[in-house]
């Protein structure tokens, strides 16, 4: 079943999350979300099949080469959730403000040699090369899985083109890119 374990850490009755009985019919979608749980982290999300893969990056996304970021990779989630932003009630699963940070469409550009490799292949395969068209994350990017300790994680990397950059993007674009917010504005309106 897939979406299972997204669906049994939930209570839809009292999370105004999705739960993902109603599909969305958007395209080759990406979003990060930035998520103000027990620890602050950025929810990157692929749509891949019918489900977001989602990862974890508890540094956020980095427009710098150098910069690798560590990816943690999560439950799938439902395509609805890409247009979910709100604040998940502290009992529940994930508690804390979720505000949309980045989203748009992305392109699926993995090779093998000279041979294009299907998204799904390129996930399952754990090296997955993508370009993405987002309002502020832009070009090409890797995501790579490695073993460390027998423990399997990924790491996301901005790949050196015409966007790539040096600047702190994190720090500089804090606001969700659907309402303009940043988590202080969720914040206040909490209490
Ligand atoms: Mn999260």
């Amino acid at each position: 079943m897939p979406l299972a374990h997204y669906r049994k850490k939930r209570d839809f009755i009292k999370t105004p999350e999705p739960s993902g009985k109603t599909p969305s019919a958007r395209n080759l979608v990406f979003v990060v979300q930035l998520h103000d749980a027990s620890h602050l982290h950025y929810d990157f999300r692929l749509k891949i099949g019918n489900v977001l893969k989602s990862w974890a990056i508890p540094k956020g996304p980095s427009m710098n080469p150098l910069e690798k970021r560590l990816a943690v990779e999560t439950e799938d989630h439902p395509l609805a959730y890409a247009n979910f932003e709100g604040i998940i009630p502290e009992d529940q699963y994930g508690g804390g403000i979720v505000l949309i940070w980045d989203h748009g469409t992305f392109k699926n550009i993995t090779k093998k040699g000279a041979k294009r490799v299907a998204l799904k292949t390129a996930y399952e395969q754990g090296h997955l090369v993508f370009e993405l068209f987002g309002e502020k994350l832009k070009g090409q990017f890797v995501l790579q899985k490695f073993k460390t300790q027998g423990k399997s994680n990924w790491i996301l990397l901005k790949i050196q083109d015409e966007y790539a950059n040096k600047s702190n993007i994190i720090k500089q674009k804090p606001t969700s890119v659907v309402s303009g917010y940043k988590l202080s504005d969720f914040r206040k309106n909490k209490g």
